[in-house]
């Protein structure tokens, strides 16, 4: 048992289960990869599995840099981590310079209204860690613009008041080699990087890890890959799992040909089907856009290790099973949908999204085992 999990037997009809010893394994193949410090990005209570369990497994591995998008969630990193370097990606809302000083966060600057902001802080005496300097180089989201950038390093003194310790910018196609944006983006990083000299700095996220001939700079930024997802879509995933989930079913019924199944029927059986109805929904996270229709197959789910299709609409508290061709379907039995061959790939497609999203959207009803530490 560990102290995070919240597994309860007697009660939980499906489980999430946390592999943390993958995802160390993982950030540990990252920064062997990266040939320099790897930091992990936890934002999204560290993409769904949970941020205190996944700064703790990673801070014992030695991981001493953390990213998160809110001030909230680096409070919650610090709780675990009270050593290490915790940026906050969003940067600096007006009003919260104190809140980053009592808890010894970093914000990730990107614009000059917030280097002012910041600079006047510092100016005050107040004791602040280092800031790192986002620079936009293709998002048009957060950051410098790369000519306010050159500007900012031909003044020297704007760098110092504000106490920056992290030079950063962020891919916005890296998961596609073909892509020509990521060399663009690189050079440009290069040219302003060269502008701070002996300032540290950050250009890769998880894919950026798996580019050719692409500089690691001090610290890379890996979140997507630390949690099992593959880096490298389109070919075999080279990171373990992290994640598994579990639901169990509940009935199991006997169709006719034609008969209606789901809310507003939405998919009609094309032949005599055995349905399973399992005890997990869109109200567990698991996204309604997976709902298999007479028009366009949805979600899979192995039963018995045989894949089986998401019948009618996915529905807040149950999704239903075609399981006729899976002899092992019974009443109580778990099913799989997440793991093995149901990989975040898999399931983001069966859902019409991706990877990413079908990770941060983890439920919070089902229960929760971390194991493998
Ligand atoms: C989310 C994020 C990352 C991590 O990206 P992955 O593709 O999940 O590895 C890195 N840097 C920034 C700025 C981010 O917002």
């Amino acid at each position: 048992m560990s102290r995070f999990d919240t597994v309860q037997p007697h009660t939980d009809a499906a489980t999430l289960t946390v592999d943390l010893g993958a995802l160390v394994a993982n950030w540990r193949q990252l920064a062997a990869l990266a040939g320099s410090e790897a930091g992990a990005v936890v934002k999204a209570d560290a993409y769904g599995i949970g941020i205190e369990p996944a700064v703790t497994a990673l801070s014992g591995a030695g991981c001493r840099s953390f990213f998160v998008a809110h001030l909230s969630e680096g409070i919650r990193a610090r709780s675990v981590a009270p050593e290490a370097t915790i940026y906050v990606l969003n940067g600096l809302l007006p009003g919260r310079c104190a809140v980053y000083a009592e808890h010894a966060l970093s914000p990730v600057l990107g614009s000059r209204d917030e280097l002012a902001e910041w600079s006047g802080f510092r100016a005050t005496g107040a004791a602040v860690r280092p800031a790192a300097l986002h620079v936009d180089t293709g998002m048009n989201r957060l950051g410098l613009q790369p000519s306010e950038a050159l500007d900012l390093a031909r003044g020297h003194d704007a760098v110092a008041a504000a106490g920056i310790g992290l030079l950063m910018t962020h891919f916005s196609a890296s998961e596609d080699e073909a892509d020509p944006a990521s060399e663009r983006q690189a050079a440009d990083f290069a040219t302003i990087a060269a502008a701070f000299p002996g300032l540290p700095a950050s250009l890769k996220n998880s894919s950026g890890h798996f580019l050719p001939d692409c500089p690691s700079y001090a610290l890379t930024r890996p979140g997507y890959a630390l949690y099992g997802g593959n880096p490298t879509p389109g070919r075999a995933n080279p990171m373990r799992q992290v994640v598994g989930l579990e639901a169990r079913i509940i009935q199991l019924r006997s169709v006719e040909a034609g008969a209606q199944v789901g809310y507003n029927g939405r998919w009609t059986a094309p032949r005599r089907s055995l349905l399973a109805t399992i005890c997990l929904g869109y109200a567990d996270g698991y996204p309604r856009n997976a709902s298999g229709t007479d028009a366009l197959p949805g979600g899979t789910a192995l039963v018995g290790g045989v894949a089986c299709p998401f019948v009618g609409s996915v529905s807040m508290d149950l999704i239903i099973l075609d399981v006729t061709d899976a002899p092992s379907a019974a009443r109580g039995e778990a099913v799989t949908l997440l793991g093995g061959p149901l990989d975040l790939e898999a399931v983001g497609a069966g859902a019409k999204t991706i990877g990413y999203e079908i990770l941060t959207s983890l439920g919070r009803r089902y229960g929760r085992r971390y194991v493998g530490l």
